[in-house]
């Protein structure tokens, strides 16, 4: 066996780089940028208000109540035909720019219109100081501005910000399409009743999802059975689209564990056996240079894989930095037993925030076969080799969501 780290290091040095490409912004999210973005305009462009009410020469308000002349009106999206003189006001509407010789904008709920007939009049209740309500322009970003460094992931804010400085398009690391099979002659995959020893297909949708979840393309490449020849095409099939490529099953020591002979034959793999429970087997390598990741086949074991193993190899060559599940400090609620046995384990876990401190207990059942506990686990906690952990002691959790 060999230690997780060690595993998780040769995979990931055995995956290609990211790839930059010009990406639309409407399918940027999630994508890490590969250009530092320069603002080429101010925003805003130009001097606005953030309220609808009135725009003055905020000396004109000293000792309010005071009463202006309303001289026209501005709407947002509107240039200002009018200006402001001494005595006067400008009804204005958020967004809208501030017309010259305005310096404050009045919010409308502290004013009243009076019209004697001789001309509209605001009567404004409270003195405001030069800049009130006023956003300048340029306020939020400068032209000339470094708007976003290349090798940040682009949340939504950011494609808002990108948007907001006039980009339609960035150079972005390429989302990595990621195919997944099945394999294995037990399975079942079209909703047929199942014959004696069938079981259904539940590590591809699963993996699928995941995929997605990280923000990766899922290419789903079907269900083949325990043959050569059929786990030879699905792959060839696989590294021509897919920038990588899953598979579940096949890579243990079972007669008909055909994906890792496979693998052996048509790429350039390594099989290793690593020291954690669950998801011991890993076949990894390349096939035309694409990375193949043999996850077991155990339901739990695949997922489990892919997130030690796939999940920071993937983020990796998209582009991002931090690669790894955020791991925090907990307190075992309960007792959470094992035997010495040269690995590291990965408990299936619940977290408890409710009373300040973060508690863990079991998810439920731990066998690698039964993904409901996988299904409502929140984290893994990570129990090294010996006796586990007893109630009430710290525990490190990597956490899945
Ligand atoms: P294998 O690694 O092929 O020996 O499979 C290990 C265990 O996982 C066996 O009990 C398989 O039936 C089960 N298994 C393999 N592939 C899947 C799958 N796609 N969905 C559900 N269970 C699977
Ligand atoms: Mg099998």
């Amino acid at each position: 066996m060999i230690p997780l780290d060690e595993a998780q290091a040769h995979v990931r040095s055995r995956c290609p780089s990211p790839v930059v490409e010009s990406v639309p912004l409407t399918g940027a999210l999630g994508l890490v940028l590969a250009e530092d973005v320069v603002s080429a305009e101010d925003v805003p462009p130009f001097a606005n208000t953030a309220m609808d009410g009135f725009a003055v020469r905020a000396g004109d308000t000293a000792g309010a109540p005071v009463c202006l002349a309303v001289v026209g009106t501005i709407a947002a999206g509107a240039a200002p035909d009018v200006a402001v003189g001494e005595g006067e006001a400008v009804r204005i509407m958020t967004g809208a720019p501030m017309p010259p010789g305005a310096d404050a904008v009045v919010m409308v709920e502290r004013t009243r219109v009076l019209d004697d007939g001789a001309g509209e009049q605001v009567e404004v209740e409270v003195e405001v100081p030069v800049g009130n309500h006023v956003r300048q322009a340029g306020e939020d970003l400068l032209a000339g501005q470094l708007v976003l460094a290349a090798g940040i992931p682009l949340v939504p804010g950011r494609i808002g910000v990108l948007a907001s400085v006039n980009r339609s398009e960035v150079r972005a690391f390429r989302r990595p399409r990621v195919g997944v099979v099945s394999t294995g002659d037990e399975l079942v995959a079209d909703g047929s009743a199942l014959a004696p020893g069938q079981i259904r297909d539940s590590n591809r949708p699963g993996l699928l999802a995941l995929v997605a979840e990280s923000g990766f393309i899922p290419v789903d490449l079907g269900l083949v059975p325990d043959r050569e020849d059929a786990i030879e095409a699905a792959l060839r099939d696989g590294v021509a689209g897919c920038d990588a490529v899953l598979t579940t099953g096949g890579v243990s020591m079972g007669d008909f564990d055909y994906v890792k002979v496979v693998l052996d034959r048509i790429g350039d793999m390594r099989w290793m056996q690593v020291a954690i429970r669950p998801a011991k087997p890993l076949a990894f390598g390349t096939v035309d240079g694409v990375p193949v990741f043999g996850l077991p086949g155990n339901p739990v074991s695949s997922m489990v894989s892919f997130e030690l193993f796939a999940r920071p190899a993937l983020r990796a060559m998209a582009g991002h930095a931090d690669v790894e599940r955020r791991r925090i400090r907990a307190v075992a609620a309960t007792a959470m037993p094992r035997r010495p046995d040269g690995k590291t384990h990965f408990a299936r876990v619940v977290l408890d925030e409710s009373d300040g401190a973060v508690r863990v207990s079991s998810s439920g059942g731990q066998g690698s076969h039964q993904l409901t506990a996988m299904a409502g686990a929140d984290g893994l906690a990570v129990l090294p080799d010996g006796d586990g952990v007893a109630a009430g002691d710290q525990v490190e959790v990597l956490l899945l969501r």
